[in-house]
């Protein structure tokens, strides 16, 4: 049976900011959607409740003394810490830690043999660098979930980021490490400036970064093409025991914040292909973490085509021109 942990955060909030809480009830309400009308019998999916994460595990990705700053700049809010703008209110490191704890119940399930797992979650990570918070985002939730996947005995482990922006703080936490293969796929040129595609890791980890930066109006093609011909390839022969995938939805076609045109269509057919590569290297073992998003209709269709995958149900706009 598929998990899935929500987190809205309605506490972690900026009036006219993007990064919202409507996101994760919009989120949710499209997974629901697609696993509710399988069978309205009996429940198909298992909702988890989880608690903050371990301050241990942060330890794993950010530098000494993060924690305690961040959270005293929360307590300090309603402010910004970075001019992305990332905001924190009163409310936000509680936030914070029960996104990234969620984040690691969701891997903790799938390593348990859930089918997959899905961590609906705001504030989001892939941005959050270990000295710093970055990008709306506060901790860096993928890499704590793929760091503490490893203090579980998973060995290697593979972060997939298709959120249209680059995720420089996942990057930064496995730079000089081989066993985290982190592979990006992101729109070029925009925030926040990283992600060339000749940035290949660094010391021992040379080799286990893998950025493909598309250029903007790229579609699904792009994107498609970016898996298959370098993405796919690199992580095979990383050969992963879990694969974790930044899932951000706003390279879709309707969201405000960028501009490469993905469609419903376009995240089904990516995420098909991540859960193949999981069924043939790590035992079927795949989490998706919700990153960006910005149009609650895009992100609802994004998660909807994603959660349609991971069940392996037809795309959408497939079944309604077969029905026709
Ligand atoms: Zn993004």
């Amino acid at each position: 049976m598929p998990v899935v942990a929500v987190v809205a955060s309605p506490e972690h909030e900026s009036e006219g900011h993007p990064e919202r809480p409507e996101r994760v009830p919009a989120a949710y309400g499209a997974l629901t959607d697609v696993l509710a009308r399988r069978d309205a019998a009996t429940p198909t999916w298992r909702l988890l409740d989880p608690g903050p994460v371990h301050e241990d595990a942060i330890a794993r990705c950010h530098v000494p003394g993060y924690a305690d700053s961040l959270a005293a700049a929360c307590a300090r809010g309603p402010g910004l810490v970075d001019p992305a703008p990332t905001y924190v209110t009163p409310g936000s490191w509680a936030a914070a830690q029960r996104a990234a704890g969620a984040v690691c119940a969701v891997v903790d399930s799938v390593l348990d043999g859930a089918r997959w797992g899905f961590a609906l979650v705001r504030p989001p990570g892939h941005h959050a660098e270990p000295e710093r918070p970055m990008g709306f985002c506060l901790l860096a939730n993928a890499a704590i979930a793929a760091r503490h996947a490893q203090a579980r005995g998973v060995g290697r482990v593979a972060i997939v980021d298709f959120d249209v922006h680059h995720g420089n703080g996942t990057e930064a936490v496995f730079r000089e490490d081989a066993t985290v293969f982190y592979a990006s796929i992101h729109q070029a040129g925009i925030y926040p400036g990283t992600g060339a595609a000749r940035d290949r890791g660094a010391g021992a980890g040379l080799g286990t970064t893998l950025n493909v930066p598309l250029p903007p109006g790229a579609g699904d093609e792009a994107l498609l093409a970016a898996l298959d011909e370098h993405v796919l390839p690199a992580l095979r022969a990383h050969d992963p025991e879990l694969v974790l995938v930044s899932a951000g939805y706003d390279g879709h076609e309707r969201d405000p914040l960028a501009w490469l045109r993905y469609t419903g269509a376009g995240f089904h057919a990516a995420t098909t292909r991540l859960a193949q590569l999981a069924a043939d290297h790590a035992e079927g073992r795949v989490a998706l973490v919700l990153e960006g998003g910005y149009d609650l209709h895009g992100l609802a269709e994004g998660v909807a085509a994603s959660v349609r995958a991971l069940e392996g149900l037809p795309d959408a706009s497939a079944e309604e021109a077969s029905a026709r």
